[in-house]
């Protein structure tokens, strides 16, 4: 059976071995249990709930999530393995395009919805007529009214799994106190549910928040540089504050997405060899970057999103040393990050510009400039995709969707800044 695991992950996903609690937690999957599985974001719960799909073959596994931005993402990546049996059912499919997906079910081996779409009655009734191996409740703590992003749709979850029949349920989250993971159980009516808890997955990066005023944060920000365990990262939330930052810190260099490749490789490497004790960066630096000893990670800004948080912090202590990760909070620096998510999206007058042009024959060329976008922003991609498919209005509701999705992540950022 475990062999059987490890080809499946490489067959199907690429991957060579499992990461820390995901085979457990297949496992208890394969073998017909409810399943609660608490661990930290990235820590790859997708992997879980699909690998055990492809072991079995039986049936539909049906994934609620709660953001369409969410699934989104795990399309693509589905996708990009090549995968074609998964769909969803969104506010953002057309009356015909969910009619076709719920009239040819057994064509797919993965079905995203949001919540308030498994409640449609038409809808709850032509999943309960086909098998249904896996009900998976993603982002589960939305269940409960002890957390912080209760959604009241998550409340009716309970009562769908039954109308569908009772199937083997799934519920992960990165975050459940005590409190919550009852009412999970309690609300999903899990039947003596399998629980993974995997929370601390890094006990040796001490976490800490400070909060200060907004003209103390550069003050104690050179205070911090000097004093903390070096290597040192610090993330900021744009290129010319890393400049600007990088020259009020001794022994630091800069690093960001829009110098030239040679500058960036030039200054990575200074950094990866301990000539230079402070890398002031934004989000762009990090990936694929292997160094082991990096002692301190200090954010100067709120990052957009928890779960790059974790990324971002996640790189300090990689040699199993202690290491510590310091967040500078002031009240309302969280408008920096919301200028940038209003920035990357068109605004609805120019979105209803490109769409006259375009009804009126005029070559797309021109979009990106109509649009004040980048040709290579994934965001312009899929709304240009948008454009052709859609009616305005529909073009101009995924707009605001999205938009409404990065200011709720951007809310769970907060949230761990504040508590
Ligand atoms: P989360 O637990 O936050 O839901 P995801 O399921 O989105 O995490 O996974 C985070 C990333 O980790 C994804 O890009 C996924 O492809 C990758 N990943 C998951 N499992 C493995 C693995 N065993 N080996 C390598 N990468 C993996
Ligand atoms: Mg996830």
């Amino acid at each position: 059976m475990r062999r059987l695991y490890e080809k499946t992950l490489k067959r199907v996903f690429g991957y060579d071995a499992f990461r820390e609690g995901q085979r457990d937690v297949i496992e208890a999957v394969a073998d017909g249990q409810d399943v609660l599985a608490i661990m930290p974001t990235g820590a790859g719960k997708s992997l879980t709930f699909q690998l055990p799909s492809y072991i079995k073959n039986d049936g539909l596994t049906i994934i609620v999530s709660p953001l369409l931005s969410l699934i989104e993402d795990q399309m693509l990546h589905i996708r990009e393995r090549g995968e074609r049996g998964v769909a969803r059912l969104t506010s953002m499919e057309t009356l015909e395009e969910k009619q076709a997906i719920l009239n040819h079910l057994k064509r797919y081996r993965f079905l995203y919805l949001s919540p308030e779409q498994l409640a449609v009655p038409h809808v709850t009734r032509a999943l309960a007529r086909t098998p249904i191996q896996m009900l998976v409740i993603d982002e589960a703590h939305c269940i409960s009214q002890w957390g912080h992003e209760f959604r009241p749709e998550y409340a009716r979850l309970g009562e769908l799994r039954k109308q569908l029949g009772s199937p083997q349920c799934m519920a992960v989250t990165a975050t459940a106190p005590e409190a919550v993971k009852k009412d999970i159980i309690e609300k999903l009516a899990l039947f003596n549910p399998a629980q993974f808890v995997h929370s601390a997955n890094r006990p040796e990066i001490r976490l800490i928040v400070e909060r200060l005023l907004g003209e103390q944060k550069l003050p104690r920000l050179i205070e911090l540089v000097r004093d903390v365990p070096k290597p040192a990262v610090v993330y900021t939330a744009t290129r010319r504050e890393a400049e600007s930052l990088a020259l009020s810190l001794d022994d630091a260099l800069f690093y960001h997405g829009g110098m030239s490749t040679e500058d960036r490789r030039l200054v990575q490497s200074q950094f990866l060899r301990d000539e230079v004790a402070v890398m002031v960066c934004t989000s762009a630096f990090g990936m694929g970057v292997n160094k082991d000893n990096v002692r301190s990670v200090i954010h100067f800004q709120l990052p957009a999103t928890l779960e790059a948080y974790m990324q971002e912090i996640g790189r300090a202590g990689r040699d199993g040393e202690a290491a510590f990760a310091v967040l500078l909070y002031a009240d309302g620096d969280e408008r920096i990050q919301q200028f940038l998510i209003d920035q990357q999206y068109p605004k609805e007058k120019d979105i209803r510009v490109a769409y006259f042009e375009r009804e009126n024959g005029t070559s797309l060329s021109h979009l990106p400039r109509l649009l004040r976008m980048n040709e290579e922003d994934p965001v312009f991609g899929l709304l240009k995709q948008m454009l052709s498919e859609r009616t305005l209005a529909g073009a101009v509701d995924w707009v605001k969707e999205r938009k409404r999705d990065r200011y709720r992540q951007l809310g769970q950022m907060i949230d761990y800044a504040l508590i």
